[in-house]
């Protein structure tokens, strides 16, 4: 039997007392980053992911983090990201609809570009903040309701 290989782009060795960390990316699809998928899938307190452009580590529970702590989306997010910064790519999810967020249930779920419904409370995703006009429409708290 094939053992499957698990993804591995550059490496990253730990600081201990004496040394820094030391970040050693290699190039991925977009950019140049390390990312071990042995380490997300096995060992939640190494570090999982450096992105392009920082020094930003993230292990799994960091994924789990940006992700309301549900599994599924952090995979997504973690198989994604090939150069950006997690938080970067899950924002990009809610902008394009991918993902919707429901207050009710404190959950994401799966909108595949199409808004719709919480499919577990029919609550209909917030509309978020349309255009411009966020800051001068804060609600005030209605007249009258004493
Ligand atoms: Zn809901």
């Amino acid at each position: 039997m094939e053992e499957q290989k698990r993804l591995k782009v550059g490496s990253y060795t730990p600081e201990t007392e004496e040394t820094e960390a030391i970040i050693d990316r290699d190039y991925y699809r977009q950019g140049g980053i390390f990312k071990d998928e042995e380490a997300y899938l096995h060992h939640p307190q190494q570090v999982c992911y450096v992105p392009e452009l920082s020094d930003t580590v993230y292990t799994r529970q960091a994924f789990l983090d940006l992700c309301n702590g549900q599994a599924e989306f952090a995979d997504e997010c973690f198989y994604a990201v090939d150069w950006q910064h997690p938080e970067t790519w899950v924002e990009e999810q809610y902008r394009e609809d991918e993902w919707g967020w429901c207050d009710h249930c404190e959950q994401i779920y799966n909108m595949s570009g199409i808004p719709h419904p919480c499919p577990i409370c029919g609550k209909l995703p917030d509309e978020g903040e349309q255009d411009e006009h966020t800051e001068s429409e804060r609600s005030p708290a209605e007249p009258g309701g004493i």
